[in-house]
């Protein structure tokens, strides 16, 4: 009998508490500002990080299409610090490591449909290594409103380094962006996502506002600017179907892992 009360509980009592659970932490917060976060667009298939130019434009079609306005790091941060209004749709797109096709693919694609994006750079490649962006490129795009950040010198892990040379990678990053683009650079996403306790707070200290992780999730008012959320953007058997999967359903992916952690309790 015990066995059989347990049985009905897992199979149709859970699934409706499940969902009552979801509908119910969905309707309780708004669904927050998505940062999608790209790496690299190429027609080589070099790794799942990888889009074609093809799937990125669906992408920025998309966006277009559905009224999303691209925003800045500033105005995420202005809204989660100090409530100020957002657009319309707001999104922030991303892109991490400097690579050259930001500038060859990318840019034409966000250009066309009067976007912008934020390009975190690992700054020892930059202009030295070919598969990367140059400092003219770099500054083409900043003229065009898109904003600059760090990636570090050299896309060190900073979770296994002493505070020291820590320290040393977040200023000297920032410094070499800022002595280019003649502008304080605020904004810093870890290589690998990879941090721990004390790297916000050297952030703070190396003069940044703000921090991007690869946790996956939306950013809202009570978010940690040292720890911001994103939507990684990757290839799939099917990148476009993924894509909206992740944009429109980011927050119901999150609550639906919640509310079945709680019911593994029971
Ligand atoms: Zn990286």
């Amino acid at each position: 009998m015990f066995f059989l009360q347990k049985k009905l509980i897992m199979w149709i009592i859970a699934p409706v508490i499940l969902i009552i659970l979801t509908a119910a932490v969905i309707s309780l917060h708004n669904s927050g500002i998505p940062v999608l976060n790209y790496h690299i667009i190429s027609n080589q298939k070099i790794n799942a990080l990888a889009i074609t130019p093809q799937e990125f434009e669906a992408q920025m079609a998309y966006l277009h299409n559905n009224g999303y306005t691209t925003i800045s790091p500033d105005q995420l941060l202005d809204y989660i610090q100090y409530g100020d209004p957002l657009p319309k749709n707001p999104i922030l797109i991303t892109f991490d490591d400097g690579y050259c096709d930001a500038y060859f693919e990318a840019y034409p694609i966000l250009k066309k449909y009067n976007f912008t994006a934020t390009i975190f750079l690992i700054t020892d490649y930059i202009g030295i290594n070919s598969r990367y962006l140059t400092w003219e490129q770099v500054k083409v795009m900043h003229d065009a409103g898109f904003t600059f950040g760090s990636h570090t010198l050299n896309h060190i892990s900073l979770s296994e380094v002493t505070n020291e040379y820590a320290e040393y990678q977040l200023t000297k990053s920032r410094e070499a962006i800022e002595w280019r683009l003649k502008e304080p650079i605020k904004y810093f996403a870890y290589p690998g996502g990879f941090y721990n306790q004390t790297t916000p707070q050297l952030l703070k200290q190396s003069g940044y506002r703000g921090a991007f992780t690869v946790n996956f999730g939306t950013d809202k008012p009570n978010s940690n600017i040292f720890a911001l959320n994103r939507i990684p953007i990757f290839q799939s058997t099917n990148t476009f179907k993924s894509f909206w999967l992740r944009i429109k359903f980011t927050q119901l992916v999150i609550d639906v892992t919640a509310a079945k952690k709680i019911l593994s309790n029971y």
